[in-house]
């Protein structure tokens, strides 16, 4: 069976994807199991940041790899946190800090609307000229305060309105089904169904 990185040392992500990818004739290896250090993800775009992960998984482990970057956009706050939401509040990374930034700079404000988005991409070598890339978003709203203890990250803040719930108040199953990342990656399976069926 063909092995393929992935290529994200992000727990709650990794919990999220493994499971879309078990119907694949492929054998998904987390990044965590080769000695391998972060990507500096410098770009400016989720896009070029998730080619940057997957380059440099397939660069360090001679495998073809599968990354995603994914961040939370909040319209009023001009699309930040955006490509560094996990580091909103600083390098050291405290997802409880980056949602109380957010809620400390929306104090005050009606415009609650937020979108999660995804890539996800596929490359199958460091020259891959064409690599698979699929953009997944998720649409919702900025609470006031956190709710529910599910997921990860802005989960807590995240309203969700055609669920009337937080994120994290989400069972797993249904927020893989409806999220940006679960977008992203059920395009993703598709493609590499076709790609090795
Ligand atoms: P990165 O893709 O590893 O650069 O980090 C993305 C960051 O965006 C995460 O660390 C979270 O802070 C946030 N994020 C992405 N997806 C989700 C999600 O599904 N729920 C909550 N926060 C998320």
């Amino acid at each position: 069976m063909q092995q393929v990185v992935l290529a994200s040392s992000n727990l709650g992500k990794i919990r999220e994807i493994e499971p879309l990818l078990k119907d694949l004739p492929l054998q998904i290896i987390p990044q965590s199991q080769f000695d391998l250090t972060d990507a500096i993800e410098d770009a400016a775009t989720f896009v070029e940041n998730a080619l940057i992960k997957a380059r440099h998984a397939c660069q360090h482990t001679g495998l073809p790899a599968i990354a995603d970057d994914s961040g939370l956009a909040i319209a009023a706050l001009n699309g930040a946190p955006g490509i560094i939401s996990a580091r909103y509040a600083g390098a050291k990374r405290s997802d409880q800090a980056n949602i109380d930034k957010v809620l400390n700079e929306l104090t005050g404000e009606t415009n609650r609307q937020a979108e999660f988005h995804s890539v996800m991409v596929y490359m199958q070598h460091t020259n891959d000229p064409c690599p698979i890339v699929c953009h997944g978003r998720w649409h919702g709203e900025i609470l006031n305060k956190c709710q529910g203890s599910g997921g990860f990250g802005y989960d807590p803040i995240f309203w969700v309105p055609t669920h009337q719930c937080s994120a994290a108040e989400l069972p797993a199953d249904v927020k893989q089904t409806i999220s940006h990342r679960g977008h992203a990656l059920a395009d993703l399976v598709d493609a590499l169904k076709k790609k090795y069926r």
